[in-house]
C-alpha cells in the first residue's frame, strides 16, 4: 500500500488520503475506515494506477456518492477509488452523450433536459454518480439506465479497458457489473428529442417536488432499502407490519416513508443491519414475502 501511495504521488496520478472514514463518504454516515482513498485526476492516470493495483493484487472498491451503501464499522485494508475528477461530459451526435463515471447524475440529467431531450428526468432526481447509476441500473418514475445506455467502458480484473455494447444483463437494480470485477469509467447514453409540447426540465422539477413531499430527504438515508416485490410496494408491507417509526438504537424506519431507513444520530452498522433483518424476517413470517435489500452492503468477510 505504501508503494502505491508513493507511485501515485511520484507520477502525479491524483490525490491520495489515508485512513478515511466511511461516515464522510456515505449518505447514511455509517461505517469504519478505508486504509486509502484514491481520487485520480484523469481517466488516463486512473488506468495507469489501476493497472499497478491489479498487477499487485491490491484490493480495491469503487465508491461514487455513497448514496446506496451501508458499510460495516471495520477498518478496510483496501484502496477506495472515487472518480470525483473523472467527470467529463460530452454531447455527441443525435442525442448521444458520453459521461465519465464521476459525473453527478443530477447535473447531467438537467443538462440533457435543458438541451431538449426526453427521458433524463430520472437522472435529474437521483443523488448518485453515473458510475453508481450504471452499476445499480438505477431508475425512477418508470425510467432506468437500461432504457438509454448503449455502451459502457470499464476496467476489468487485469486493469484492461473493455467496451461493452451488449449483454448488460439489466434487471430491477441489477446489471452484469455486479457480477464481474470491474471499475466503470464511462457510459454512452442516447436520448430521444422531446416531442413538441413536452418540457423535460419541468418534468424534473415535478419529480423533485414529488420526492420532497414523500421522502425524508433531510435525514441521513440511502434511498429505498428494499426492492418492491411484484404487485405490492415494500413500504406497504413494512407499514402493515407496524414498523413505521420503529427504531433499533439510532437506526430507524422513517415516519415519512416506511421503505426509507434513517440514521437518527450515531447509528452503527449492527443497529442498521439488525433493523433490516427484523423487517425481512417478519415479512417472510407474516406475508411469506422475501424482501430483497436494494442497498449494497460492504463488510469484512
Ligand atoms: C435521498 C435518496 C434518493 C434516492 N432515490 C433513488 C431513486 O429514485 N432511484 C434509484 O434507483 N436510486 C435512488 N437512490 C439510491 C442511489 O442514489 C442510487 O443507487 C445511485 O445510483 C447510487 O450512486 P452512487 O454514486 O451514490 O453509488 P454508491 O452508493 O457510491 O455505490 C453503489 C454501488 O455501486 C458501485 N459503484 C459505484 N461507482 C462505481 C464505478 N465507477 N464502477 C464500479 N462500481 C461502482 C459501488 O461499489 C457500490 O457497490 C436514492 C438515494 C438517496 C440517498
Amino acid at each position: 500500500m505504501k508503494d502505491f501511495i508513493e507511485f501515485v504521488n511520484e507520477h502525479e496520478l491524483g490525490k491520495i488520503r489515508e485512513n478515511v472514514s466511511f461516515k464522510q463518504l456515505t449518505s447514511l454516515k455509517i461505517g469504519g475506515t478505508a486504509r486509502c482513498l484514491y481520487e485520480p485526476n484523469s481517466l488516463d492516470n486512473l488506468m495507469i494506477a489501476y493497472k499497478y493495483l491489479k498487477n499487485r493484487q491490491i484490493p480495491t472498491y469503487a465508491i461514487g456518492n455513497g448514496t446506496n451503501l451501508l458499510v460495516s464499522d471495520d477498518r478496510f485494508d483496501l484502496v477506495l477509488i472515487k472518480l470525483t475528477k473523472c467527470n467529463g461530459f460530452k454531447p455527441l451526435s443525435e442525442g448521444r452523450f458520453m459521461m465519465e463515471a464521476g459525473c453527478q447524475s443530477g447535473t447531467v440529467g438537467r443538462i440533457i433536459a435543458k438541451l431538449g431531450y426526453s427521458g433524463s428526468a430520472f437522472m435529474g432526481v437521483i443523488p448518485g454518480t453515473v458510475g453508481g447509476l450504471i452499476y445499480m441500473n438505477s431508475g425512477a418514475y418508470k425510467k432506468e439506465v437500461a432504457d438509454f445506455l448503449y455502451q459502457c467502458d470499464y476496467l476489468d480484473a487485469k486493469g484492461d479497458l473493455v467496451s461493452l455494447t451488449e449483454g448488460f444483463n439489466f434487471g430491477y437494480r441489477e446489471s452484469i457489473f455486479q457480477s464481474i470485477d470491474c471499475l466503470i469509467i464511462r457510459g454512452f447514453f442516447k436520448f430521444p428529442l422531446a416531442p413538441k409540447g413536452e418540457e423535460p426540465y419541468q418534468t424534473i422539477n415535478r419529480y423533485l417536488e414529488l420526492k420532497r413531499n414523500t421522502q425524508p430527504l433531510n435525514e441521513r438515508n440511502a434511498g429505498s432499502v428494499f426492492r418492491n416485490p411484484p404487485h405490492i410496494h415494500a413500504w406497504e408491507i413494512i407499514d402493515a407490519l407496524g414498523y413505521r417509526g420503529f427504531s433499533v438504537g439510532d437506526a430507524g424506519v422513517s415516519m415519512k416513508h416506511a421503505n426509507f431507513l434513517v440514521n437518527k444520530g450515531n447509528a452503527t452498522f449492527e443497529e442498521m443491519a439488525k433493523l433490516v433483518e427484523l423487517i425481512q424476517t417478519d415479512a417472510k413470517k407474516y406475508y411469506n414475502i422475501d424482501l430483497k435489500c436494494e442497498w449494497k452492503i460492504l463488510k469484512k468477510l
